[in-house]
């Protein structure tokens, strides 16, 4: 079987030796700096659990292309039940996290590829998707974990890709070798990015012909010569350093990992290279990915949302308030809404549709609903989290308080709850909460994927409103009912001259 487990995942990060800094200084070892590890257990146990028995259905399929067992991770949507398979492994991941697992943006990026360049060689009648097939089937082969490179830093938004004064703000094409193309830029906010085995990037807006040198798509292994990753910071990232305890989720920690990425003049084979100066499908490229992505925050949040929700009704049995009204009220206020998410993503799978690559993708629209409901929705189940549990969660001492022999034992008696709820996991569980719903998790939903003037303007385009016109112009008799008018068995101008003449009578005799 092609997948590795997530103990061979970690093994295997120790191959590659990419330029990563954190704190201004140069990490040497990816797989053995602390700051790192919680991210790191997060993308294993996407491995992992593809070798339990019970999680195989959901985390496993057949690739189309080796006919072997594969890590859903790396696999091409075949039908619409691989699509729904898809947001059930990422709720799984969710629940067993309690974070960002950070697989799924090369996931889409796989899949937005393999539709995007069957689109580009029907047009061009280049060979891009031949060649993105053989790099994918040694992805699929070795069970790499590709990073989505899509965001560039961007610069000054009021200006285009080619009208940048600083032209490495997006990733670009310098130079078109016979082998090979030199490329340099810089992409930001890179989930899961260091500990990739690959980065795999995609052009992150709309193109014109004047920035076809910006619509560029290729994968690289992450140690490649002139690349080099800059780690991001995070809300209390250090306490991990410090504490367990403090640290909430110290084995998972928050949200993906994120960090900028910098290419200078590093050389990409054309071998590896999927797009190169077709502007023309960079729009489709970038949707594609986008309705993909957007489509998982249904998955990935909402079983977030089944952690905080239960560790919320957990406190409130340990506070003794489990049953008042209005922690009932609060819970199943967040259960509705994590569960409208779920049923969103759910719709959005089974919506889906093939594409002339073979691939399917999901239902565009509903995709673009499912992650701006995310963007209000985490906000008000974690503010209902934060309500249960208390101020609390921004008020507790360190772990080192808790150990220290003289004041110790006083300050574990502040946290005392009800009797059989041992006052140390009291305080494990108001971190997690407190990890989970102050933390960068928050803005991790309203950005990731997009921000949501972004969604506004996919779900404006798609949102046919010149048919839902039609549809109350016919409802309210503005427009011929062909319906309505075989039921009454006439013309409705008639029938309805008939009614008012009816009225009339009925009138006059009164
Ligand atoms: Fe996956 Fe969710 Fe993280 Fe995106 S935010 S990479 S969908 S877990």
């Amino acid at each position: 079987m092609a997948t590795m487990t997530g103990r061979e995942y970690l093994d295997s990060l120790r191959e590659l030796n990419p330029e990563v800094y954190f704190f201004g200084r140069r990490i040497p070892s990816v797989v053995d700096e602390p700051m790192f590890q919680p991210h790191l257990h997060a993308a294993a146990l996407t491995y992992e659990l593809a070798h339990r028995p019970e999680y195989q259905e959901i985390m496993t399929a057949t690739s189309h292309l080796i006919g072997e067992k594969i890590n859903r991770f790396t696999h091409i949507h075949q039908n619409t039940d691989d699509l729904v398979k898809k947001v059930r492994m990422m709720r799984l991941l969710g629940q067993k996290t309690g974070t960002c697992f950070q697989r799924c943006v090369g996931l889409d990026g796989l899949n937005a590829l393999y539709v995007t360049t069957y689109d580009i060689d029907e047009k061009y009648g280049t060979n891009y998707h031949e060649r993105f097939k053989n790099w994918l089937a040694e992805v699929q082969k070795k069970d790499l974990m590709p990073s989505g490179a899509m965001t560039d830093a961007r610069g000054d938004r009021s200006l285009r890709p080619h009208q940048q004064k600083n032209k490495d703000t997006y990733l670009h094409i310098k130079e078109r070798l016979d082998d090979g193309i030199i490329v340099s830029g810089v992409k930001a906010h890179i989930t899961g990015a260091i500990n990739s085995h690959e980065i795999l990037t995609m052009p992150t807006r709309t193109m014109g012909e004047e920035d076809k040198d910006f619509a560029v798509s290729f994968a690289i292994p992450s140690d490649t010569k002139g690349v080099t990753f800059v780690f991001s910071r995070q809300t209390n990232d250090t306490r991990r350093l410090d504490s367990p305890l403090d640290a909430g989720n110290p084995k998972y920690g928050i949200v993906g990992g994120e960090a900028i990425i910098i290419f200078k003049d590093v050389f990409v084979p054309w071998e590896r290279v999927f797009m190169a100066g077709e502007y023309d499908f960079s729009t489709e490229l970038v949707e594609t990915f986008a309705g993909y992505h957007r489509s998982n925050y249904g998955g990935c949040k909402v079983g977030l949302a089944d952690v905080v929700i239960g560790g919320s009704y957990w406190i409130a049995e340990a506070h003794g308030i489990d049953r008042a009204s209005h922690i009932i009220d609060k819970l199943t206020e967040m259960i509705a809404m994590a569960e409208t998410c779920w049923s969103c993503t759910l719709a959005c799978s089974y919506e889906g549709y093939k594409t002339p690559s073979g691939a399917y993708h999901i239902h565009p629209l509903l995709a673009n609903v499912v992650k701006l409901n995310i963007t209000r929705m985490v906000y008000e189940w974690m503010r209902l989290a934060q309500d249960i549990a208390g101020g609390k969660i921004i008020t507790l001492p360190s772990e080192f308080d808790l150990e220290n022999p003289k004041i110790g034992k006083n300050v574990e008696e502040c946290f005392v709850g009800k009797e059989g709820f041992p006052t140390r996991d009291i305080i494990k569980m108001l971190r997690l909460i407190e990890n989970m719903s102050v933390g960068a998790g928050l803005p991790e939903a309203m950005h990731g994927a997009g921000s949501p003037a972004a969604q506004k303007i996919m779900i404006a385009r798609r949102g046919n409103l010149k048919r839902k016109v039609e549809l109350a112009k016919t409802v309210a008799g503005i427009t011929r009912d062909k319906e309505f008018e075989k039921i009454i068995g006439k013309d409705e101008t008639a029938y309805w001259n008939e009614v008012r003449e009816n009225i009339k009578k009925r009138r006059e005799v009164k």
